[in-house]
């Protein structure tokens, strides 16, 4: 009983207390799914689904960053044939296929989020609608939506968080022989690859986007492990990338180990993988108290979560729910929504989403990943 009358308690003050909204940075995420209406993505119930996750992992890592900026993101028509990679995910290089210039590019996601500067417009287009990033899930697998994965079943939202941080920039254009996008010398590379270098510091392409090792000398030079070699990264305690693969970590609990999670959970950045994103210019704000869904603002949303799993414990229940971290839905949950009511900033009204016939497959070359694992 005492826990209920708390809940009246808190509700009125809710009803009373004053809007007092103060400004935070929140990078949201639009996505446009391309798959046709009753498939994939666009299916009733399943697909509903797996929009939940991925929005909702994006609207995650939006409310981590202190930034204020809006990235959109192509999902292409899904894939069925249970093959090859199960996801794959990258930010779109406008320029890339236009080697004007060569050297270190940083996408457009970067550009959005970090650089602030504003959609080129129609060139940075998917099936005709701005697109900032892509990707394209292959739903033929077996995949949980929930937080308890079956042994055979890959995670879907930590599938989503690895392909949203390639999205983000975690991915590299370095190919076998060390040229970059356009398999030329000099070529179009990534930021990332600007810190790429062997495990003994010696970077692998220079600022003009020429190759520092001989083509013959490249397999073995990423065979044996390559690094990313970052300040942040270098304090963070060295952050080593998978053989031959230097879109991935060599560490297998990273989100971005190459292989999938099946049958369990790995939905949180390791430290060493917030210090990549940062050498890639992205500022991690302190987290909003009480913004237990991650949008940038304290409010309803939030309140919700508490309410839903009023009473419950911590597991099964949704650890969002338990920001006391006791392990159980109550009072001092409810107090830390409430003691932060109305802090951050209201996102913005959802807008609607366009819904083109045809997708341009075509951008799925122009992604970071061209080819992934996960
Ligand atoms: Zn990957």
């Amino acid at each position: 009983m005492q826990s209920t009358r708390g809940l009246r308690l808190g509700v009125v003050a809710v009803v009373l207390m004053v809007c007092t909204s103060s400004l935070q940075a929140v990078v949201t995420f639009e996505f446009t799914y391309f798959d046709p209406a009753g498939v994939g993505f666009n299916a009733p119930g399943s697909g509903d689904a797996f929009k939940f996750v991925l929005e909702d992992m994006a609207s995650e890592i939006g409310g981590l960053l202190d930034h204020t900026a809006t990235v959109k993101i192509g999902v292409a028509p899904s894939e069925f044939d249970a093959t090859g990679f199960s996801a794959a995910g990258g930010a779109t290089f406008v320029d890339a296929d236009l080697p004007s210039s060569f050297g270190f590019f940083d996408g457009e996601v970067i550009n959005r989020v970090v650089n602030g500067l504003p959609h080129p417009g129609t060139a940075g287009a998917c099936g005709g609608v701005e697109c900032d990033g892509a990707m394209v899930v292959d739903l033929g697998y077996s995949w949980s939506t929930d937080s308890s994965p079956e042994p055979t079943e890959i995670h879907f939202r930590s599938v989503m968080l690895h392909e949203l941080t390639h999205i983000l920039g975690y991915g590299s254009f370095i190919g076998t022989t060390g040229t970059g996008f356009n398999g030329t010398t000099p070529d179009v590379y990534t930021k990332f690859d600007s810190f790429v270098t062997t495990s003994g510091g010696s970077p692998l392409i220079d600022p003009s986007g020429t190759p520092l090792f001989s083509p013959g000398l490249f397999p073995s030079v990423l065979a044996s492990g390559t690094a990313f070699s970052g300040p942040f990264s270098i304090a963070a305690g060295g952050v080593g990338l998978a053989a031959s693969d230097p879109s991935h970590s060599d560490d297998p609990s990273d989100v971005m180990t190459p292989t999938s999670p099946t049958g369990f959970v790995n939905d949180t950045w390791s430290p060493k993988e917030v210090a990549v994103l940062m050498d890639l210019g992205y500022v991690f704000g302190t987290p909003l108290v009480g913004d237990l869904d991650g949008d940038g603002f304290v409010g309803i949303t939030d309140l919700n979560i508490v309410l839903g799993e009023w009473n419950s414990l911590i597991p099964p229940g949704d650890p969002a729910a338990d920001p006391s971290g006791d392990s159980f839905v109550g009072i001092e949950d409810l107090n830390v929504v409430l003691g932060n009511w109305n802090a951050g900033t209201l996102p913005p009204p959802g807008s609607a989403v366009p819904e083109p016939t045809s997708f341009v497959i075509l951008i799925v070359g122009a992604i970071t990943l061209r080819r992934c694992r996960t």
